[in-house]
């Protein structure tokens, strides 16, 4: 079966860069009919539903990470200035924690550095960001604390397009108030 559905995943991913949910929707169905792939045949809708999903937030990924070479600013600056309002949950001199825009869990915040310094990722980092680094691990403490989810949460990093990352900003997820699964998606 995996062999089966190989080339119709290449397909998919290769087209719906700059295509809809439902072009990849035609191409999927399509693929069904010429490859008779059983599992995709059988629940072609549950396929199309995690494929569009998934190949979409990479799509928007590496668009993001192209243009965030430029080192621009970004969502979270506006967010920064108040211009843009948010949800704050923690906020420091250093350190602002707000609520994500959509929730992958009860809890769900962002902690971001105020001064972005180079850190639009991770993977990004100097040996001078060390004390801002811990400072926003500190945070995501409190926060999980604040938030009554002390007895399991989890901090999450996006760097870069492979795993999604979708603005160049370091930010700490702080996800919680449900049971984690383990491997993550
Ligand atoms: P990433 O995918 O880069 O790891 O995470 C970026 C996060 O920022 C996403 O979870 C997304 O929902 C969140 N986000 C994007 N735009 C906004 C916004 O305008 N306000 C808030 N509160 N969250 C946002």
């Amino acid at each position: 079966m995996a062999a089966a559905l190989k080339v119709p995943l290449s397909i998919i991913r290769h087209r719906c860069v700059r295509r809809s949910s439902a072009t990849v929707r035609t191409i999927c169905s399509l693929s069904t009919f010429t490859f008779q792939a059983s599992s995709l045949y059988l629940r072609p809708q549950r396929y199309v539903r995690h494929i569009s999903a998934s190949v979409n937030e990479e799509a928007s990924a590496r668009l993001a990470a192209d243009s965030a070479e430029s080192g621009g600013p970004t969502i979270f600056d506006k967010i920064i200035s108040k211009e843009i309002p948010s949800s704050i949950v923690y906020e420091d001199d250093k350190v602002l924690a707000f609520r994500d825009i959509n929730p992958q869990a009860p809890v769900h915040v962002l902690v971001i550095p105020k001064v972005r310094d180079g850190l639009t990722q991770l993977g990004k980092a100097q040996t001078r960001h060390a004390e801002i680094l811990g400072q926003l691990l500190y945070a995501s403490k409190v926060v999980a604390d604040k938030e009554g989810i002390a007895d399991g949460y989890r901090v999450v990093i996006n760097n870069g397009p492979s795993a999604c990352q979708s603005v160049y900003h370091l930010h700490l997820h702080v996800l919680g108030g449900r049971q984690m699964k383990w491997p993550p998606g």
